[in-house]
């Protein structure tokens, strides 16, 4: 299901008041036509009618996937992510937001940032593991760091249009950005399989930090 409000707004450059539709929760096969601006980064950006200046406005939101069995959480604050895992926790009662036949497949996953959103829908919808992409991205990061120990990486994005790419954000605002091929994923995903599962039950946030945990403590095991 989803849930749309509308809502006002005051534009962070002329202060003038705007109304805008705020999606408490968006499903993708409900709402394609969302999903699609969520997708390509474009549903939190919203243009003033006053003074035509674009603003980007995040807030809490829930996207259901069922073609990939997925729900991910976008959330403010610790509360948000404790009310999203009391609400996994009460499915599959909560029977309106699936299809029952796949509730038992469903990954969930809590992100605090609209980006992280974009890329995680991304990712499951091109049928890769987010998992699988978040050690890509670390190691990606290590190598950066090894070979140019001076600069400072912000975020690190898997890219939203092909190619595939690992995109890391430096401090200053420029941008590296490296090919994540084929025979590396399937490789990270065949080489830390056990690692992925040992490190997945109860996990809703899977990041960079995740990241370094499953690679810290196999390395520690296989010194
Ligand atoms: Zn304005």
């Amino acid at each position: 299901m989803s849930r749309i409000q509308t809502t006002e707004t005051v534009c962070p450059s002329c202060k003038e008041e705007f109304p805008f539709t705020m999606w408490e929760a968006l499903n993708s096969s409900i709402h394609p036509e969302a999903a699609a601006d969520l997708m390509q980064g474009k549903l939190f950006r919203l243009t003033c009618p006053h003074c035509q200046k674009e603003h980007t406005f995040a807030y809490p939101l829930l996207y259901t996937d069922m073609d990939s069995a997925v729900m991910i959480q976008l959330v403010a604050d610790d509360q948000g992510a404790d009310d999203f895992i009391e609400l996994v926790s009460r499915l599959p009662d909560e029977s309106l937001y699936f299809s029952p036949t796949n509730v038992d497949n469903y990954r969930y996953r809590i992100v605090i940032d609209p980006n992280e959103l974009t890329e995680k829908a991304n990712i499951f919808r091109l049928g890769l593991d987010d998992r699988v992409i978040e050690l890509c991205k670390y190691m990606a990061c290590a190598g950066v760091a090894n070979s140019y120990p001076n600069v400072t990486i912000q975020r690190v994005l898997l890219s939203v249009e092909p190619p595939r790419e690992i995109l890391l954000f430096l401090e200053g605002g420029s941008i590296i950005k490296l090919p994540l091929p084929a025979d590396m994923y399937s490789d990270v995903k065949n080489r830390f399989s056990y690692a992925i599962e040992a490190f997945s039950e109860g996990q809703y946030t899977i990041d960079q930090d995740w990241a370094m945990k499953v690679l810290t403590c196999r390395r520690r095991n296989h010194a």
